[in-house]
């Protein structure tokens, strides 16, 4: 079996690329290195390129036969997306469209979807299953529900079956050091309140007048090699069954900006310097997600993904970064 994985030179992406290939699955990375590095191709054949373009792509599923995609490649920051949708309508919908084009004319079937918690919005209650109504609040967690509308409509009407994944917030790294997570420029918390550890530079809370406990904003960490696990056995429930699903991915556990970094002071043993500053654009107050569905229908067990080993193996990861 070979899969192509695009985007998995990036955060995610390297993470599910290693466990494919640790499964014996065959892989070919395709990433632009536009966020990703080489250096998180630990396995596999990789191919640099813009999975966009038309006559590229041609080449390459004529080049190779995959029995499936897992579409990690796209622009996936909140506040960019807020200040820049053009970059995230062209890459994560005009060209998935140009790639699932191809992969429908050349006759692949499965397709594994990187899709957000950002396209729920605002929670109507939590946690939040995958029957709860979407209506994203920032431009990026559009352009994500429109890849899952795009993908039911193609199945319908070319047969291509498809899981799409709602991540949570994707945190923590290879517990060995390996991989991890490398966005230039960061905007993510967890590496930020690492950063603000390390340099005693202090870092920014985006609000504390939200309708939460503490007024910071509750979000589920669900670990990056928990997420690749389930991207395994996704891929291999919409092979055996025929069938399109979506799952949230989380831990089910909801943590606040202050409730993580005061777990990270104590893990440190040392204060994080911060400051409460004025709301971040985009931002829903709170994100938990149920993750029962995933647990029945795939038998997904999220085993790393409590706070401390995430933040534990995210600060090993910092401290020794290989790119
Ligand atoms: N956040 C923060 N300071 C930062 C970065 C993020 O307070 O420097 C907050 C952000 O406003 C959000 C939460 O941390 O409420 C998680 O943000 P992140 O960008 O990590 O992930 P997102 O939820 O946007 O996918």
């Amino acid at each position: 079996m070979r899969v192509l994985i695009t985007g998995g030179a990036g955060y995610i992406g390297s993470h599910c690329n290693r466990l494919f290939a640790d499964k014996g699955i065959e892989t070919v990375v395709l990433d632009d290195l536009s966020d990703g590095h080489k250096a998180a191709v630990v396995a596999g054949e990789f191919v640099k390129g813009n999975y966009g373009d038309r006559v590229f792509m041609k080449q390459l599923f004529s080049q190779y036969t995959f029995d499936g995609i897992i579409h990690f490649a796209a622009f996936a920051s909140v506040p960019d997306s807020v200040a820049r949708p053009q970059r995230y309508y062209d890459n994560n919908v005009a060209k998935m469209l140009a790639l699932l084009d191809e992969a429908v004319a050349s006759g692949i079937k499965y397709f594994v979807f990187s899709s957000s918690a950002a396209t729920f919005g605002e929670p109507q209650y939590v946690p939040i299953d995958e029957k709860h109504p979407q209506h994203p609040i920032n431009p990026y967690g559009m352009t994500k529900l429109i890849g899952e509308e795009i993908l039911a409509d193609y199945e319908k009407a070319y047969g291509i079956h498809s899981c799409s994944f709602r991540y949570f917030n994707a945190a923590g790294d290879a517990p060995d050091g390996m991989i991890g997570e490398a966005h230039n420029p960061e905007s993510h918390l967890i590496p930020l309140v690492m950063r603000a550890a390390m340099t005693g530079e202090k870092m920014k809370v985006f609000g504390d007048d939200y309708a939460t406990k503490d007024g910071s904003c509750v979000r589920d960490y669900v670990h990056v090699e928990d997420l690749a696990e389930a991207h395994y056995l996704g891929l291999q429930y919409i092979m055996e069954h025929n069938i399109s699903e979506n799952f949230n991915l989380g831990s089910s556990d909801g943590f606040s900006v202050l409730d993580l970094i005061r777990t990270f002071e104590k893990i440190l043993g040392q204060k994080i310097p911060y400051d409460i500053v004025g709301r971040r654009a985009g931002d829903p107050a709170v994100l938990v997600a149920s993750n029962a569905k995933a647990k029945e229908l795939l038998g997904w067990d999220p085993k790393r993904s409590d706070l401390e080993t995430i933040l534990n193996d995210a600060w090993h990861w910092e401290q020794h970064r290989k790119y």
